[in-house]
């Protein structure tokens, strides 16, 4: 059980109307999204639990076409996974705005450093305080990110920025690591399963130069 699960576990008790008839509603969770691999696992994970919609928010995809790629597979497997038999619930889906002229400003300086160094915690902390801030506007229980689910990322310092930036947003941060319990194997299942566009590189230009 994480801290936030936790604490709706303690919101069902205290807060009547979070039942309806005999169901408990689900908390909102707006679900930060990379791409359509990474999050198909981590979705059929906390569909679960979770009203989940899909955020996605990637202005470090510097590429335009790249990015229109990622995005494509991003709706397909939602698409397929809502048109398929037996699924748990319908995913929702919301397009961030496309702003790549924001992440170059912001990882200024640090265009040169290995992927997994500075430059990727300032990424991770652009996407996920826009997450953060969209979902406050939008009246979302918590949010939460599918980065965890790559091998290539560090969950510790994911969830340290994610940590950080609810607290002053004032909503739930669903700290995990998706690359456990096989996640990252059945994102790869999945993506055959559903014939995603599978990418070779992380998402910037300096991470595909580094290839
Ligand atoms: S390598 Fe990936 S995580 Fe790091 S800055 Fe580039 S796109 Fe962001």
């Amino acid at each position: 059980m994480t801290a936030y699960d936790k604490n709706i576990s303690e919101r069902e008790y205290v807060s009547p109307e979070f039942k309806y008839d005999t169901e408990i509603i689900k908390p909102s969770l707006l679900l930060h999204s990379c791409c359509g691999p990474c999050s198909a696992a981590v979705i059929e994970e906390l569909i679960r639990a979770y009203t989940v919609t899909v955020f996605f928010y990637n202005p470090n995809i510097t590429d335009r076409g790249e990015y229109e790629k990622r995005l494509a597979g991003q709706k397909k497997f939602i698409d397929e996974y809502n048109n398929k038999a037996n699924r748990p619930d319908n995913v929702a889906f919301i397009e961030g705005e496309y702003e790549p002229e924001r992440f170059l400003c912001e990882v200024r300086g640090l265009e040169r450093l290995p992927e997994g160094g500075d430059r990727c915690a300032k990424c991770f902390h652009l996407r996920l305080e826009k997450t953060a801030e969209t979902a406050s506007l939008r009246g979302f229980d918590c949010f939460t990110t599918t980065l965890t689910v790559s091998p290539h990322k560090n969950h510790i310092t994911i969830n340290e920025i994610g940590r950080d930036i609810c607290a002053r947003y004032g909503i739930g941060f669903l700290s995990e690591d998706h690359k456990q319990k096989d996640g990252y194997k059945r994102s790869v299942e999945l993506s055959k399963e559903y014939s995603l566009y599978r990418q070779n590189y992380c998402g910037c230009d300096f991470s595909k130069a580094a290839k």
